[in-house]
């Protein structure tokens, strides 16, 4: 669908500096040299992927980094204030909703709309849908930058361990207004997952086309201000990382270990049955409290069936997942847990034929300290199990 034809259009000239990740000749001056977002990795804490090449005998570099990095993005620190500190800011999609302030709309519902790397924001109403997909307006990451002033920039700011950071941040909201999992009924949360997967397999689609065939994709939900929410509307959003150089920390140890058990011939997430940490299983999905919480009440949800990717959920099996993560959010509450959550999508970066089964983490906002930030660990608090049999009593309860 071609919607800058039926829309008014914010002229190429006018789009403020890196806005929607636009940057122009018309936008840019050389003092905005340092505001250019960054993809910079730490070089204490990350280091070259090595792969083994069984015909010379060795590992061998292969111009990928895995570890720690940042995105440095200042455009990020020009998102609307909260008015009150501590909650998030006002609904700021409401006029996106409604036609009365400019976005670039990626998928209505599950229909493609316009092109991921679009520099044409239209207001358009869109309330007929129950869910559309928009490119975040102050993103982490460029998505556009004019060839002529290109080059320049990139010998200014690049060097071994930093590059311009290029990718596609995207925001996925319901045109109903819900603030959290606990009050969307099942059939918007579904429709935001579709559209959000619609649009994430258009971006991977138009990226190949420029060549940039290897893309970590990192779906997820910020629900309250302490998670990172700075709009009090439910919205996923998604960061599709198109600098071809690597990933992180975290997708490093995932990937390695489903490594280490698909080379002892098993899936971990096909085969573990997570004893009595069960909390909720249906005919597709199940949820359990993990033995290694990231947090307290820390559960996590995964696919009945071998799933390599979120993109390719099926109908029910999407329809499921809405399902089970409402159950979850309001057992949640009902244990009384803080309802500032994080909802952490996992699956395989696209272009990579690593072994992968997709997983979903549900994680409660917590204060953490100095081991936590010291290394990837946690000190938990509670029983797994007991997390476990408590929810359970409460979902058998209200089922
Ligand atoms: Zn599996």
């Amino acid at each position: 669908m071609n919607i800058t034809r039926q829309a008014e259009t914010l002229p190429y000239d006018q789009i403020p500096f890196m806005h929607w990740g636009i940057i122009t000749k018309y936008n840019f001056t050389s003092e905005k040299i340092r505001y250019i977002p960054r993809k910079r990795w730490d070089p204490l804490s990350s280091a070259e992927i090595r792969l083994y090449d069984p015909t010379l005998g060795r590992l061998i570099p292969i111009g990928k980094r895995r570890g720690h990095f940042s995105y440095v993005s200042p455009v990020r620190g020009a998102r609307p204030e909260p008015q009150t500190p501590g909650k998030p800011s006002k609904d700021v999609f409401k006029n996106i909703i409604e036609g009365r302030d400019y976005a670039i709309f990626i998928t209505l519902d599950d229909v493609r709309g316009d092109n991921p790397f679009s520099v044409s924001p239209v207001m358009l109403d869109v309330k007929k849908y129950r869910a559309v997909t928009i490119s975040n307006r102050f993103p982490a990451m460029v998505r556009h930058i004019d060839e002529e002033i290109e080059e320049k920039i990139r010998k200014d700011i690049e060097d071994e361990y930093t590059k311009i950071a290029l990718g596609i941040n995207l925001v996925t909201l319901p045109t109903k207004y819900y603030e959290t999992l606990s009050e969307i009924p099942a059939n918007d949360l579904s429709a935001i997952i579709k559209s959000m997967n619609v649009s994430i397999d258009y971006c991977v689609e138009e990226a190949r086309k420029r060549g940039i065939d290897l893309a970590p994709v990192y779906p997820f939900f910020n629900i309250g201000f302490m998670a990172g929410g700075s709009q009090p509307r439910l919205h996923s959003q998604v960061y599709i990382d198109l600098n071809m150089d690597g990933h992180g920390a975290f997708m490093e140890n995932l990937l390695q270990a489903f490594e280490e058990k698909y080379s002892s011939g098993y899936c971990y997430l096909c085969t573990s049955r997570h004893d009595d940490r069960i909390v909720y299983e249906n005919e597709t999905w199940m949820v359990w409290v993990t033995s290694s919480p990231r947090r307290n009440f820390h559960l996590r949800l995964t696919t009945k069936r071998h799933v390599e990717r979120i993109t390719n959920l099926g109908e029910k099996e999407i329809n499921d997942l809405a399902k089970t993560l409402i159950i979850s959010s309001q057992a949640l509450d009902r244990l009384g847990v803080t309802r500032d959550r994080n909802i952490l999508f996992y699956s395989n970066p696209f272009g990579y034929s690593s072994f992968f089964h997709i997983f979903v983490d549900l994680i409660p906002f917590e204060r953490i300290g100095g081991i936590e930030n010291l290394d990837s660990c946690r000190v938990s608090r509670y029983s797994p199990e007991d997390v476990a049999m408590e929810l359970r009593n409460i979902i058998e309860k209200s089922l």
